[in-house]
Parts: C-alpha cells; sequence; structure tokens
C-alpha cells in the first residue's frame, strides 16, 4: 500500500514556539518545514506565503481566522500589492501553495481548527488496517483510504466539528468544488472523483468511527427531512404499507420534492405539470408515479398542510384494467437460459441458482434477495418465501433448484457469518443492497450466454411459468396459488397471453364464408 504524496498531519498542532510571529518569521518558519523541497520550488512557496501575509495585512485580517473563504478571496484579489507579481495569485498552482502554508499554520495552531477528533492520523491508519481486515481489494482500499483523508480535508478547511458532522454535510462534501490541500502533484488534484464515489467514502469513514465511538451515534440517521420522516410513518400507520413499499414511495416523492415546493404553496397547476412531465417520459410509470404523489398529497391534508381540493387536481391517466399482456417467454427459450448456466466460477454458480428460483418457482426478485439460509428445508424439501404480503409461504423445491442451491452453498458461497442466502461474490461479501440487483444479475446472465431478443427483467419469468402452467390445463386457483398472488384478479391476467387456446375458440369470421 502506497501512501498518498502529501498527506495531511493531522496531529496534534505544534504550538508557536518563537516569538510573536511576524510575516517574515512566519514564512522563513514555513520555509524551513519544506524539507525536501527542492530550493527554487520552496522559494516560490516562501513567495507565496510572503503574498499571502502582505495582502491580509492590507485586509486587516488577523493570521488566527484565516480559512478557506479568505483564501478564496485571496484567489480573487486584484493585486495590488507593493513587490509582488500581479497575475501569480490567479493561478492555482500558486493558490495550493497558499493552501498548503494555510495548512502549516493551522498545524502549529496559529489558526484555530476546531479539532475534536485525538489523533485523526491513528484513526485514518487504523481505518486502513480495518479495510485490509475485511478483505476489501486493493484498489476499494486505495478508494475508501483516499475518500477518507479527501473528507477529512474537507471537514478542516470547512471549520466544522467532527461531532457536528450530519448527512447533510456528506452531502455538501459530494458536490464541492474541491480546492482541498489533498492530493496536489503541481497544483492539480490527483484522482479527482464523482459525487457518488465522494459520499460513499464519507460514509463509509463516517460509520467506522462511529462504530469505533470514536464519534458519537448520529442521532437521526440518515439525515432526512422531517416531513418525509412524517410521511413514512403515517405509510406505515394508515395504509399499513411494507416497508419495501414505504421506502419506494419516500425515494419517489424526494426525487419530486424540489418540484412539488413547500406544501402551502401547491397547487394543481404544479400537481398536473409533474404528471404531464412523466406522462410524456416514461409513460408506462405515470400511473404509478401518480398514485404515490396523491398519496403523499393526501398526506398533507391530513395534516391540514395543503388544500383539500387538491387531492382531485390529479389529470386522469388512461389505464385499461388487463391493458397489456404480461411478457413472458416461451418453455424453449427459458430452458435455453438454464442450459446457458455454466458453472465453473464462483458467480456463475450463484447466478445459475438464482435463475433456477425464477424460473421454477417464480420467484420474485424481492424474494429471492430476502431468502434467508433458515428458509430452505432441506428434510421437507421445502422453500420458505415470505413475498409480499409478509405472510410466509410453504413452496416444494423441486430437485434441479434444491441441487443448484447446495451446489451454491457448497462451492460457491464464502463462509461467513451472514443469513441471507444469497452474497456478494466479492469480499467483505455483503448481502445486496435491494431486489434491483437480481435483476442485474439477470441481465449479466442473458449477456454471458449471449440470450438476445427475450424481455428483460426477472420478472418474466414470473409470467412465463404462470402462462406454462395455465397451457398445461391448471386453473386459475392452482396458478394463483403458486404465484402466491393474494387477489385471484391478479392472476386473471395471465388468461389473457393464452393467445394460441384463445385462437381455437375463435369462430371464423362469416364474411368469409359469404
Ligand atoms: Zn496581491
Ligand atoms: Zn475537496
Amino acid at each position: 500500500m502506497t501512501s498518498p504524496k502529501t498527506v495531511v498531519s493531522y496531529g496534534r498542532p505544534k504550538p508557536w514556539t518563537g516569538d510573536t510571529p511576524t510575516p517574515d518569521t512566519l514564512s522563513t518558519a514555513f520555509h524551513s518545514s519544506l524539507l525536501g523541497t527542492a530550493a527554487v520550488a520552496a522559494g516560490l512557496y516562501k513567495t507565496a506565503a510572503r503574498h499571502f501575509l502582505y495582502w491580509i495585512d492590507q485586509q486587516g485580517i488577523a493570521v488566527s481566522i484565516v480559512d478557506d473563504a479568505v483564501v478564496r478571496r485571496f484567489e480573487k484579489h486584484r493585486c495590488r500589492c507593493r513587490g509582488f507579481s500581479r497575475h501569480e495569485p490567479n493561478r492555482p498552482k500558486f493558490t495550493s501553495k497558499v493552501r498548503r502554508f494555510v495548512r502549516f499554520l493551522e498545524d502549529r495552531g496559529m489558526v484555530a481548527v476546531p479539532d475534536d477528533i485525538d489523533h485523526l492520523d491513528t484513526a485514518l491508519a487504523d481505518y486502513a488496517t480495518f479495510l485490509v481486515q475485511e478483505h476489501y481489494s486493493a484498489a476499494s482500499i486505495k478508494s475508501y483510504r483516499s475518500e477518507a483523508a479527501h473528507f477529512a480535508a474537507w471537514v478542516r478547511v470547512s471549520r466544522l466539528r467532527w461531532q457536528d458532522v450530519t448527512d447533510k454535510h456528506v452531502a455538501l462534501y459530494a458536490g464541492h468544488s474541491c480546492r482541498c490541500p489533498v492530493y496536489r502533484k503541481r497544483g492539480t488534484l490527483i484522482g479527482h472523483h464523482g459525487p457518488l464515489r465522494r459520499s460513499k467514502g464519507a460514509r463509509r469513514f463516517l460509520g467506522f468511527l462511529r462504530d469505533r465511538q470514536i464519534l458519537p451515534q448520529a442521532e437521526s440517521q440518515p439525515y432526512e427531512d422531517e416531513d418525509l420522516t412524517a410521511y413514512k410513518a403515517w405509510l406505515k400507520a394508515h395504509c399499513g404499507s411494507s416497508a419495501a413499499t414505504i421506502r419506494r414511495y419516500s425515494d419517489e416523492v424526494k426525487r419530486w420534492y424540489l418540484l412539488l415546493g413547500p406544501p402551502s404553496d401547491l397547487d394543481a397547476a404544479t400537481i398536473r405539470r409533474i404528471v404531464s412531465h412523466r406522462i410524456t417520459e416514461v409513460p408506462g410509470s405515470a400511473p404509478t408515479v401518480a398514485g404515490i404523489i396523491r398519496s403523499y398529497v393526501r398526506f398533507l391534508v391530513s395534516r391540514g398542510e395543503c388544500d383539500a381540493a387538491l387531492q382531485h387536481a390529479f389529470p386522469p391517466i388512461r389505464r385499461y384494467r388487463l391493458g397489456t399482456l404480461p411478457r413472458y417467454m416461451d418453455e424453449a427459450t427459458v430452458e435455453g437460459i438454464i442450459a446457458s448456466c455454466k458453472t465453473d466460477t464462483a458467480v456463475e454458480i450463484r447466478d445459475k441458482a438464482i435463475i433456477l428460483l425464477l424460473a421454477r418457482l417464480g420467484l420474485r426478485a424481492g424474494d429471492i434477495w430476502q431468502l434467508r439460509l433458515a428458509d430452505i428445508d432441506w428434510n421437507e424439501g421445502c422453500l420458505r418465501v415470505c413475498g409480499k404480503s409478509r405472510r410466509p409461504d410453504r413452496l416444494p423445491l423441486p430437485q434441479d433448484v434444491g441441487d443448484a442451491i447446495l451446489d451454491y452453498i457448497e462451492r460457491a458461497r464464502p463462509p461467513i457469518d451472514e443469513e441471507r442466502l444469497f452474497v456478494r461474490v466479492q469480499p467483505p461479501f455483503r448481502p445486496f443492497n435491494s431486489s434491483a440487483e437480481i435483476a442485474g444479475i439477470v441481465a449479466r446472465v442473458f449477456h454471458r450466454g449471449a440470450i438476445e431478443g427475450v424481455p428483460t427483467g426477472a420478472h418474466a419469468f414470473r409470467h412465463s411459468l404462470a402462462t406454462r402452467m395455465l397451457r398445461a390445463g391448471a386453473g386459475l386457483e392452482s396458478v394463483g396459488t403458486i404465484l402466491r398472488h393474494r387477489s385471484p384478479a391478479t392472476t386473471a391476467i395471465y388468461a389473457k397471453v393464452d393467445v394460441p387456446m384463445l385462437l381455437k375458440v375463435a369462430q371464423d369470421w362469416p364474411g368469409d364464408a359469404a
């Protein structure tokens, strides 16, 4: 493992021991602290420090209150400073030297920084050790370490106390325009990464600090708007929604939050705009989105925060019951997909077991995601599936499905202490984040087997199984039992799929005879 080129020192500041510092003594001390820097370069650092000190003196800014905002002002100042080059402050390479000088001042205790973690550098080193112990790959370790160091630098530059850091700050960090004094080589930031990687890295490091009790546990984590929290509670109490539904609804509302604006300003025009926007963008999902926003509006009405009439402001969306045929694959296609699954690697073995569960039992992606080792009853040859209704059902385990799961447990599943059946093949072998990852696995299986022209997604297997059972003469009721439908109306949609059977029943068009 290599250390980054310039690592910020986070130890307790060494107090300034000289006389009352003057610009001259400060810049000289900074100069001599630059060990290992070539003489010419060190000279440039010293000049930058002197220029900065001259400017803050002109502005009447005390050294002790210097922060990044001051440096940003310095960056933009129209230079009239006597004896200094007037073009330099606008050059990034120059201001990065100034930032390094500010860090030197912080380290010497000349500038007060909130410093509520003892030995942050030790914590960073422990974090690196922890990542190794968790078996992360070398690339992930490097990425997590560099993000942790970057986040630490940002917290310091922002003059934040660690114990005040919330998820809101993580979001700010993810989007900040970076000038942090880390990983700079010739003035440019090395490894500039996107907001996703930044927030993931910051969250993991915060989690680590909290787990080690270096920081207190966050009170309301994750950070969320009060309204949304109340909305979630309302969904649970008044609608009896499941955890998955609550998550789906609040995520959707969060997406429209800015457009919806404060409840008191909400009007019919805004609602119409959102719904019609959705109809043009993704017509298929418009009814669902409208339904979710309607539920949010009902919640606001129940709290008396918006006009009750708004519940009727939703434009009608044409949707016919049983209006579309479910997408399905014929038997040969499904068998072809199963046959295309190899079992040479751990990934292939795991994915084959998942495909068989989808194809033979018609499980939902969410069922597979939640499946636990304890849900398999090997003696009885049964599988316990909780499903959407949170009412467990027992399904028979067909031979080939059982064999595939056993093969997975014996040869591919890492020996870890985790109750979920399916986990990632990469260390630290965590379970999947959501059922959406099961759909991702199906897509990769199709890709590996060069399978094209079939409906995408995990649900196509469920539809195909239902269709196949109906063709084989099973009644709607038994199909509904296997698919664990709560309402017979849901199963009825499959009755429409039997196109060949419908053709047999259809009479000849009398026009032909005449
Ligand atoms: Zn100047
Ligand atoms: Zn930064």
